[in-house]
């Protein structure tokens, strides 16, 4: 990213020493996310999507990707707390707000933030594989390649990024960052590293 560009979209010297570089622009974000959804307008013409959301870091990618989309939409979200230590997700994952809607028979996409294990995004998938949706891809800003544990399909990918721990659109440390509009690799000195 240029200097310039740099400059117009860091607006948050609050935070700004808390972070060691931007990962991916906003403008970035925003240019893929059309890309996306003109992609998954193509694909999906003439058919209603349930998008799925696993909150809270999804809610960002939701709503700038939705705006993006043609087809007929509709939104779900689900809460999952996801057991392992320290920062490591086990696999092991239980429900804590359950989707409103019956999936079966839907085309049902998954919107992430981020696949770092894929522990938690494999264990979704089945869970609401069971449920018999009529289709289910996943759609992910980020994926972390040297991280994965699982192999997991995903349809539409946003961006590769390298295995540092990241804040910002929709990603917290802490429940802080997330209204940063890029995402930037936290400073190790914030989490005591
Ligand atoms: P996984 O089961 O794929 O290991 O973990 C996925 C979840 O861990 C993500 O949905 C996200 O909440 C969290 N996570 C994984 N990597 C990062 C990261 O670099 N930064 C932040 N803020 N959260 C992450």
């Amino acid at each position: 990213m240029s200097d310039q560009e740099n400059q117009t979209t860091w607006h948050y010297p609050e935070v700004g020493g808390d972070l060691v570089r931007v990962v991916v622009s906003e403008q970035e974000i925003r240019d893929k996310l059309a890309d996306l959804a003109a992609q998954i307008d193509r694909d999906y013409a003439g058919k209603e999507i349930l998008l799925v959301g696993v909150l809270k870091g999804a809610a960002m990618v939701m709503s700038d990707l939705m705006r993006h989309l043609r087809s007929d939409v509709s939104m779900d979200w689900m809460a999952v707390s996801s057991y392992g230590a320290g920062t490591q997700s086990s696999g092991v994952v239980r429900i804590l707000k359950d989707l409103d809607a019956d999936i079966s028979g839907r085309h049902v996409l998954v919107v992430e933030d981020i696949i770092d294990s894929g522990l938690t995004l494999s264990w979704l998938m089945e869970t609401l594989e069971r449920r018999q949706p009529a289709s289910l891809e996943i759609a992910t800003l980020l994926r972390k390649p040297d991280a994965v544990k699982v192999d997991i399909d995903v349809r539409y990918l946003g961006f590769d990024i390298p295995n540092e721990f990241v804040v910002g659109y929709g990603l917290d440390y802490a429940e802080r960052y997330r209204q940063l509009p890029f995402v930037a690799v936290l400073a190790p000195h914030v989490y005591g590293g």
